[in-house]
């Protein structure tokens, strides 16, 4: 192989997705396998690295010499210098040395950052997020996750807590969140909070499983009560994003997570809410997309982490 590739790791709580990926963003093979957290971090990466050298062999990828170091995005909160796992409390992993861990277990360079910042990376490089110079993206899913990226790199801050958007406080007198506070965007604007409301509000799914996107069908059908939830899920959402955006002046906000299948119905208000939520100059300046990567946002984020530091070297 002539060309050299970076292996990208995404660490679902469910999944992990991991990709050979090309200079362009073109993906060379991948393959998905189960987590399974509860087996420790020691036996989730030797697995993961006998399936990633397997995924090279069968593809003619030449390990030792066409690969040129392993990018990983994991939730929790993180220290990217020293590329531990501080807390992931999905995986109820603490204290992991897992760029460490993988380094020996792969013999290539490790980078490691959360699955916000490597999905917003992703977005930024290959989705809805390209051209744009200050790029803000936020993922609604069981939380609100955010991504800064600044002129195509990840903006870490002091200790890689940049972005933490599902943490600003919104609501006053709001709920408590998994953080320890009350009133977070993540506890208002969620899919999981969307759901939780819409159950609160005396709504139910078609099988008895209430989900977001059953919220969206429902109000698209002209169920006031679904209206009336998703207004208030978009309007907090607006609250939250127009003070990052006041403080970051992005020329794009990207939204991602399953909720975004929505389209229209959620893009459309959440825009206008934003635009009078925001500060004029800053609305003006600023569009709100909906990402386009999808699932395939986070590996080819991880993958990007080791393919820029390729290209500045
Ligand atoms: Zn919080």
């Amino acid at each position: 192989m002539a060309e050299r590739v970076a292996l990208g790791i995404d660490i679902g709580g469910t999944n992990v997705k991991v990709a050979f990926v090309k200079h362009d963003g073109q993906v060379i093979a991948q393959e998905s396998i189960p987590t399974a957290p509860e087996r420790g971090p020691e036996r989730f990466v030797s697995s993961v690295a006998e399936t990633v050298r397997q995924l090279a062999s069968d593809n003619h990828i030449d390990w030792d010499n066409d690969v040129l170091g392993v990018g990983v995005g994991i939730a929790g909160f993180l220290d990217y210098k020293r590329g531990f796992v501080e807390e992931s409390v999905n995986l109820h992993w603490f204290d992991v040395p897992m760029a460490e861990m993988f380094e020996r277990a792969l013999g290539k360079p490790v980078r490691l950052d959360n699955d916000a910042n490597v999905a917003a990376l992703g977005e930024v490089w290959l989705g809805a997020g390209r051209s744009a110079t200050t790029a803000l993206c936020v993922t609604l899913g069981t939380g609100v996750g955010g991504g800064i990226v600044i002129d195509g790199h990840i903006h870490r801050g002091a200790s890689t807590m940049a972005g933490e958007i599902g943490h600003i406080q919104v609501k006053n007198d709001g709920e408590l969140c998994n953080c320890g506070h009350y009133g977070c965007l993540e506890t208002l604007s969620s899919a999981t909070a969307l759901v939780r409301n819409g159950l609160a509000a005396g709504l139910a799914g078609e099988d008895g499983e209430l989900t977001a996107k059953g919220i969206f069908d429902l109000a698209s059908t002209g169920n006031a009560t679904a209206q009336r939830v998703i207004e208030d899920m978009i309007h907090w959402l607006a609250l939250g994003l127009s003070t990052g955006a006041n403080l970051l002046n992005p020329d794009i906000i990207v939204i991602a997570g399953g909720v975004v299948n929505a389209g229209n119905a959620l893009i459309e208000p959440l825009r206008e809410a934003f635009s009078k939520a925001a500060l004029q100059r800053v609305a003006r300046a600023c569009t709100v997309v909906p990402a386009t990567l999808g699932s395939q946002a986070g590996v080819l984020g991880a993958a990007r982490l080791v393919l820029q530091v390729a290209e500045t070297a």
